[in-house]
């Protein structure tokens, strides 16, 4: 927990603890090379406050993000507060998911090499690997459409009902859920998976597939353990750790 500075008393303690949450995502996300220069962005929805939303200033790299340096948004596209720059594909991406997921506080999006080359194929993630499990249950696709329209963001708001694990076709990935550590647990279990499905396609031979019956157990197993609060928790406070012992000063 960081106490909310005397300069920015006119927001409230919660307001303040997901801007720090936010700020350490983008310096963790810097950390693991999730980086496109000033592209793709996270977000979350202000506690208390179901229709504004914390994103990147669109001038600022991951590793440049800090608590106050996030701008605050509404559902129609308005900055509330201080004003700055915003990436209009990026609000139609996450006002998208919000408006279409009320379960929804986080959203991250990625244009890695890995989820960026695993959205070209046309067949898909298979089940093939253990990384790919964690995220099976919740695995969605989204046909790519016109960036930064409404049209985007109503065809996202219907993808993201059949999964918080979503491939973006000919574009990249975005993950979801009702806390920061577990959208960054999707996330992360997604890149892994896409990873993985790219270096099958390389070796040559037919990989094995995992048996469907243990694809349906794990699923249910996997259901359960994402609606609880600790999903992601511990790899989350590590993380945290390891970008604060790097001296980043991202609580300001
Ligand atoms: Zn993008």
């Amino acid at each position: 927990m960081s106490a909310l500075p005397k300069a920015h008393s006119e927001m409230t303690e919660a307001e303040w603890q997901a801007r720090c949450d936010l700020a350490a995502l983008y310096r963790i996300c810097d950390h693991l090379g999730w980086t496109d220069i000033l592209a793709t962005h996270m977000s979350v929805r202000v506690p208390g406050e179901p229709d504004h939303f914390l994103i990147n200033h669109y001038e600022e790299m991951f590793h440049e993000i800090t608590a106050s340096s996030l701008i605050k948004m509404d559902m129609q596209g308005n900055v509330i507060g201080k004003s700055g720059r915003f990436n209009k594909a990026g609000f139609t991406i996450h006002s998208g998911i919000y408006k279409a997921r009320s379960d929804a506080n986080c959203v991250m999006h990625t244009h890695t090499r890995a989820g960026a080359g695993a959205s070209m194929l046309r067949s898909g993630l298979r089940p093939i690997s253990q990384d790919v499990m964690l995220v099976w249950d919740e695995l969605a696709y989204h046909e790519y459409g016109m960036p930064a329209t409404q049209e985007e963001c109503d065809a996202l708001g219907v993808s993201c009902q059949r999964g918080s694990c979503v491939v973006l076709l000919n574009h990249g990935l975005l993950a979801f859920s009702h806390t920061v550590h577990g959208t960054l647990q999707n996330l992360y279990m997604l890149e892994r998976a896409c990873e993985l499905e790219l270096i099958s396609r390389t070796l040559g031979e037919p990989p094995v597939m995992i048996e469907p019956n243990i694809v349906e157990r794990m699923g249910k197993s996997l259901k359960k353990l994402r609606a609880d609060h600790a999903w992601g928790l511990h790899e989350w406070n590590a993380l945290v750790r390891l970008v604060e012992s790097k001296g980043s000063d991202f609580r300001i």
